[in-house]
């Protein structure tokens, strides 16, 4: 993913970030031995699923697989960006993100690449969705021994077509420029 802040300062930031008090601001979070658990809102959670781990400094959800680092849950709960994620989280704990000046080139190269991140991570999602659908596919995996959880760990999927895909990222409102990009 493009990214103008550097490496080191959004490392700090993770340092600094206590992921168990920032995630706690959005949703309740109680202790449970060395980590924390709450209600999981990336799925209608009846049983808190949802596990938040200080020395890991990752939150995750066991029922729905959501997962990730405090930059991911700004992104997945907040709807933001990776480097808005990062400027938020620096801001939470006083950790100072440098602007830097992008020319015109440079900004339209990176919402490119941020775009095609999208239709990557659509595109997987479709090709899983295939696969459930699909059952010479799903015999194809039990006779190559890959269970589900495997299945979802590597995140495999089908197609029959290609062309389906491009197709199908159309109606979802993708612009050529960007399932190019992809
Ligand atoms: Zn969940």
């Amino acid at each position: 993913m493009a990214n103008i802040i550097p490496q080191h300062i959004i490392d700090s930031i993770q340092d600094a970030a206590n992921i168990v008090q920032i995630i706690g601001e959005d949703i309740n979070l109680k202790k449970m031995g060395v980590n924390y658990v709450g209600l999981c809102p990336f799925h209608s959670d009846r049983t808190p699923s949802l596990i938040v781990s200080p020395s890991k400094r990752l939150f995750k959800c066991f029922a729905c697989g959501e997962g990730g680092n405090i930059f991911a849950w700004f992104q997945k709960y907040h709807n933001m960006s990776f480097p808005e994620a990062v400027r938020e989280v620096g801001k939470r704990c006083h950790v100072e993100v440098p602007t830097v000046d992008l020319s015109p080139e440079e900004k339209t190269a990176m919402q490119l690449k941020e775009a095609a991140e999208l239709v990557l991570q659509e595109s997987s999602r479709i090709f899983r969705a295939n696969l459930q659908t699909n059952d010479p596919a799903k015999v194809y995996l039990a006779e190559r021994k890959i269970n589900q959880d495997t299945a979802d760990l590597y995140q495999i999927g089908y197609t029959s077509d290609y062309n389906g895909l491009t197709t199908t990222l159309r109606k979802l409102g993708y612009s050529e420029q960007n399932i190019l990009a992809a």
